[in-house]
């Protein structure tokens, strides 16, 4: 890591281009291990971006809670406006009904990124920003097409709004995000968010012999064994 030139320590950040070279971007946060990084980004591209906290999938609302106290956290810190939107689970609950044994990456993860970016797509609409995008993307364990069709089809619902594709992990974002979470000691969390993930997961540890889940108590870098490990699946 020491000489690595796409570490954060040594990365020269090229500035990013948003579409239609766009000053002003909306973006989707699900949480601040990967906004870190994405923020990172864009801000060293000189890009006015403001995040936008829409997550009613979380599950509990504790958990919902910190996931979000830390963004915010995060966002004071590099002053990015922060807009805190609905914990409207019922709503969310109502979407996904008949999905709930669905596996991740399927049908209820397409209706789950459908419904936040489209209220994301519906602030940007109403307040003037031009694109938006998601820190979804990050994170190795998405698919990243389909995060991007959502994008797009939740965009195409107001005119003058445009949903950037752009591969966040690019060029060692991936490897960058894990270093940050580490450096900011953020929440690292164990599954994707939905009561049904934590179930999933749960099954899956207890398969492989492995404990279930504990909430709100694992850190990045408190645990540097399990860190280097996600560092070097991500790289
Ligand atoms: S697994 Fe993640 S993306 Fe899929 S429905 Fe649950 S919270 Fe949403």
């Amino acid at each position: 890591m020491k000489n690595n030139p796409l570490s954060l320590e040594h990365y020269q950040r090229p500035p990013l281009e948003a579409p239609h070279s766009a000053d002003r971007i909306l973006l989707h946060s699900c949480c601040a291990p990967c906004a870190g990084e994405v923020m990172e980004a864009i801000q060293a591209s000189g890009i006015d971006q403001t995040v936008f906290f829409y997550n009613p999938n979380i599950h509990p609302a504790e958990e919902y809670q910190l996931r979000k106290d830390e963004n915010k956290r995060y966002c004071d810190k590099l002053s990015i406006p922060f807009i805190d939107a609905d914990y409207d689970t019922d709503n969310w609950f109502e979407r996904t009904r008949g999905l709930e044994n669905e596996p991740e990456r399927g049908q209820r993860c397409t209706v789950c990124f459908d419904m936040r970016f489209e209220r994301t797509a519906l602030y940007a609409y109403e307040h003037g920003f031009p694109i938006i995008s998601s820190t979804l993307g990050i994170s190795r364990w998405k698919n990243m097409e389909q995060i991007n069709d959502c994008g797009i089809r939740s965009a195409e619902h107001y005119p003058g709004i445009t949903y950037w594709t752009y591969n966040w992990r690019k060029k060692g974002g991936s490897q960058r995000m894990i270093e940050l979470s580490k450096q900011e000691a953020f929440y690292q969390q164990e599954y994707c968010g939905c009561v049904y993930s934590l179930r999933d997961t749960n099954h899956y540890r207890m398969s492989q012999g492995r404990t279930r889940i504990k909430r709100l108590v694992n850190f990045y870098g408190q645990n540097q064994k399990e860190s280097d490990s996600i560092i070097a699946k991500s790289s």
